[in-house]
Parts: C-alpha cells; structure tokens; sequence
C-alpha cells in the first residue's frame, strides 16, 4: 500500500526506532509513547485491521502476539505491560495497518 505509513516504514522509507524484525514482523518504538516503554509490533505484509484477517493471518496474529512478552522484558518491563490492538474508526485506530501496541512502565505519558 503505497499510501500507507507503516508499510513505508517497512520499506526503509520513513525512519523508526526498531525494536525487532525478522522477515515477516516488524517492531518499533510508538512516535507518541503513552507509557515509559511503548513499541508497536506489525506485520510486514499489509492488512488493515484484525477484522480484515482471515484464517490465513491465524499463525501470524500468533507469532506476532508471542512476540509480545518477548520483546517487552527485552525492553525492561519485568513486571508486566499492557497491549492494545485498535480496530476501525470506532475502536480508535488511526493507522490503517494492523499493529500491536505494547507499553508499561512509569507513569502514564497524555497524548497532546
Ligand atoms: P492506532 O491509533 O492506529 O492504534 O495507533 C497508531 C499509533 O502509531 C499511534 O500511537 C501513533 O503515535 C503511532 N504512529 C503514527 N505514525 C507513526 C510514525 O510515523 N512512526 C512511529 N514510530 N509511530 C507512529
Ligand atoms: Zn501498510
């Protein structure tokens, strides 16, 4: 999707704060954390939402989940941490590519 952030972030095309990759995931720091820690995990394949999934997503939606705790205690959050998948304009998504956030850690940071 050319017109679409995260996929030119998958491209190179725009910076971020990489957390993780392999070749089919990829994760980064949120532009806007809410919390000390706070990264995004996405698929590197474009899908807009977790409700454009199909059962041919089920593997990936797992691996990107495991990925989760994995990351988060690489990131310091040995205590625990939130994640958050926003669906649609009436579930807050903002970025039309699907994503995981995690976050935790210290106090909250309010969005501006
Ligand atoms: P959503 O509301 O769609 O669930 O969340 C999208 C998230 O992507 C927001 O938390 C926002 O701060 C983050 N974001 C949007 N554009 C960029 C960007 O260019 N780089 C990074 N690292 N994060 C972004
Ligand atoms: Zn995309």
């Amino acid at each position: 999707m050319s017109d679409c952030i995260f996929c030119k972030i998958v491209a190179g095309e725009i910076p971020c704060s990489k957390v993780y990759e392999d070749d089919e995931v990829l994760a980064f720091h949120d532009i806007h954390p809410f919390a000390r820690v706070h990264f995004l995990i996405i698929p590197k394949a474009h899908v807009a939402t977790l409700a454009d999934c199909t059962q041919e997503h089920e593997r990936l939606l797992g691996k990107m989940l495991l990925l989760a705790p994995r990351l988060a205690q690489a990131q310091g959050l040995d205590a625990g941490f939130k994640t958050l998948i926003n669906t649609g304009r009436g579930g807050g998504q903002e970025v039309f590519h699907i994503h995981i956030h995690v976050f935790g850690g210290g106090d909250p940071v309010p969005r501006s």
